[in-house]
């Protein structure tokens, strides 16, 4: 078959980027057919030789799954002409231009970002029929009550007319001198700005809002900014 540099290979397998796969190469961390081999430029088939880096065996992987902590002030989209996107905080290794965020989260908005490039997983996940369960915490305005759970637990009706289903809410700590309360918001649907209008509907205002678990996917320590590959267990979980 036709043959490629082994740097090159690295690099369009998404094991590293070319000047990492350099590196890897040189330290002798790269068997091509159980050889370790110190030169970038050595010839590589990809339909016929077995390259493992670090004992690890290169395959071609099809679909590429992460979580990232959205930050604010970047926008939930492929492309944006004026405002950074959560793609710009990918590094050049990770990267791929099919990969797209499943869902959205408003610029001001934080928290899990599943980014993928299974588009039928990413379709079953965000269609209408299917029901993940998204929880949020935010900070409102105002000192919410016990009856406002029971509101929400009924399936509320936004101001626009729209039915949402039933949904738990959970109150935190109320600060008396902001007239704040911390919140948790578990949902099951991803309607445009859903949070925000059901809060608005109990006539108060989201001032911060984070999502804090997408389905099986739990935000935990990852800094907003910053983004992991899923776990194989959470790949199967999610499906
Ligand atoms: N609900 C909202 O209002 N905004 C988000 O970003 C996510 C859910």
């Amino acid at each position: 078959g036709k043959t490629m540099r082994l740097d090159k290979y690295l690099k369009d397998m998404r094991v590293a980027t070319r000047s990492q796969a350099h590196n890897l190469i040189q330290g002798g961390h790269v068997t091509v057919n159980g050889e370790c081999i110190k030169i970038a430029r050595h010839p590589v088939d990809p339909g016929l030789d077995e390259v493992s880096v670090g004992g690890q065996l290169v395959g071609w992987q099809q679909h590429w799954y992460f979580l990232m902590n959205k930050p604010v002030a970047v926008v939930t989209a492929t492309t944006d002409k004026d405002t950074p996107t959560v793609f710009s905080l990918f590094n050049q290794a990770d990267y791929r231009d099919d990969l797209f965020p499943v869902g959205r989260l408003d610029k001001d908005t934080t928290g899990a970002l599943l980014i993928t490039n299974d588009g039928d997983l990413g379709h079953r996940l965000t269609s209408p029929k299917h029901h993940v369960t998204k929880l949020y915490q935010a900070q409102v305005t105002g000192h919410l009550q016990t009856a406002d759970v029971e509101t929400v637990a009924a399936g509320i009706t936004l101001k626009d007319g729209t039915v949402v289903r039933p949904a738990e809410l959970t109150l935190g700590d109320y600060d008396v001198a902001l007239d704040q309360t911390t919140i948790t918001l578990a949902i099951t649907e991803g309607k445009y700005h859903q949070v925000k209008r059901m809060i608005a509907s109990l006539g108060q205002r989201v001032v911060q809002l984070e999502r804090v678990s997408f389905g099986p996917l739990i935000l935990g320590t990852l800094l907003p900014g910053h983004y992991r590959a899923l776990s194989e267990t959470e790949i199967t979980q999610l499906q």
